[in-house]
């Protein structure tokens, strides 16, 4: 029998008569996240999704990672099946497990029995089982408390799995659980880190992006869809809609008083992400706005930025230190991509002395110069979609 891996599901066991729904979402996202990892069988029992490969040529390790980076799953580990039989188990449990004893100063063991025909109970099991590998492995102690290592064995239908240590799984929900919702990704730390974490309350994301040619590189570009690429191993394969922003740029700096110069431009991100978002049914805007972070993240300037839009706008960041944010960014994997350092179209133009307290009516009078809706209408025909793939 082949070694194989075991996730437990999360807050998916809460869902209670979506339950269903929840687990089929979830079998549904770790297909498609390992099948570059080769050939598995996945299918779920009692709180526990069971990934197998069907063949020697499937990569379990790769798999494994994988798991480990799919929300609703919130512990992963690695097992080996083995016969219905203690000697059985003992012999799979002593040489699959070896390098944990190596490493451990205690252990315990714990049983389940999901199949009542099995002769022992789980915990004289747990206790034949505990007695052989103490013989096995002197040096590292009973501790049925607080072990180092807990051994896990499970007796079902097909067969009895031994697994050891689990580790942490990426905790959150199922994508496609929360809806969808359009995430604006700038080149920065912070986009990344609000989408992960929407994703991660079970969204499922498409990602709009603005971009300035010339006063934008091409490497802006591509280190946006970079980040999108670095992306999909947690939120899956994504949409980036490229929206020129040019044009909209160069009116607002002709037309517009410098101080007001970012929020008006923020306005226009907001109204082309509904746009967006109208298209593809999406439910919300996600941005990575942190209170007070810059000027542009007043109360007041977000009241503005969010005036000219009906859908919610989620800013998972809003209470968040720079800290905290990096860490998740390293976490993830963004945090090198984000500080490469190209110019985002936020950049150009920037005012001297940006408005911190703006009003909503003041600033619908100073962009009311502009033929808005026929900027966006231009904008959102030089639209480019790219999909990023896992
Ligand atoms: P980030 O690190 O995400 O760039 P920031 O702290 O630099 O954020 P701003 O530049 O004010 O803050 O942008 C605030 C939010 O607006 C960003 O988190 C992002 O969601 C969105 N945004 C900014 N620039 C762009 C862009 N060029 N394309 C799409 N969204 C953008
Ligand atoms: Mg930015």
């Amino acid at each position: 029998m082949r070694e194989m891996i075991l996730c437990k599901l999360g807050e998916v066991v809460l869902k209670g008569l979506n339950r269903r729904s929840f687990e089929d979402k979830l079998i549904g996202n770790l297909r498609r996240r390992t099948a570059k990892c080769g050939s598995f069988r996945i299918y779920s029992k009692q709180s526990t999704i069971y990934v197998e490969p069907v063949n020697d040529e499937s990569d379990l390790a790769a798999a494994y990672a994988a798991c480990k980076q799919v929300f609703g799953v919130i512990a992963v580990s690695r097992a080996l099946p083995c016969e219905k039989d203690v000697q059985a188990i003992i012999r799979t449990a002593k040489d699959y497990l070896a390098p944990e004893f190596a490493r451990a100063r205690d252990f315990k063991v714990e049983s389940k029995r999901a199949d009542k025909t099995f002769p022992l109970t789980s915990i004289q099991l747990s206790q034949q089982v505990g007695g052989a590998l103490h013989q096995a492995f002197p040096r590292c102690a009973v501790n049925v408390h607080d072990p180092e290592l807990t051994v896990f064995i499970e007796v079902r239908d097909d067969a009895a799995y031994v697994h050891g240590p689990a580790e942490d799984g990426a905790g959150g929900l199922p994508i496609g659980m929360g809806g969808t919702a359009v995430s604006l990704l700038s080149g920065g730390i912070d986009s990344p880190v609000a989408s992960y974490m929407m994703a991660k309350r079970g969204v499922s994301l498409e990602m709009v992006h603005f971009f300035s040619p010339p006063y934008t590189s091409d490497a802006a570009r591509e280190k946006v869809l970079e980040l999108a690429q670095l992306l999909t191993p947690w939120c899956g394969r994504l949409t980036v809609h490229i929206v020129p922003f040019t044009e909209i740029q160069e009116q607002i700096r002709l037309n517009c008083p410098e101080d007001h110069f970012t929020l008006i431009m923020r306005r226009f991100m907001m109204r082309l992400a509904q746009r967006v978002a109208d298209e593809v049914r999406a439910k919300a805007l996600v941005t990575g706005e942190c209170l007070g972070q810059v000027a542009s993240q007043t109360m007041e300037a977000l009241r503005v930025s969010e005036d000219v839009v009906d859908l919610p706008v989620l800013r998972p960041l809003i209470g968040m230190d720079k800290e905290e944010i990096i860490r998740i960014s390293r976490k993830i994997g963004t945090f090198d991509t984000s500080i490469l350092p190209y110019e985002d179209c936020c950049t150009v133009f920037t005012p001297r002395h940006p408005k911190t307290k703006p009003h909503v009516e003041e600033v619908r009078e100073l962009e009311a110069v502009l033929d808005i809706d026929a900027l966006c209408e231009r904008a959102m025909a030089g639209r480019e979609r790219v999909r990023i793939k896992l």
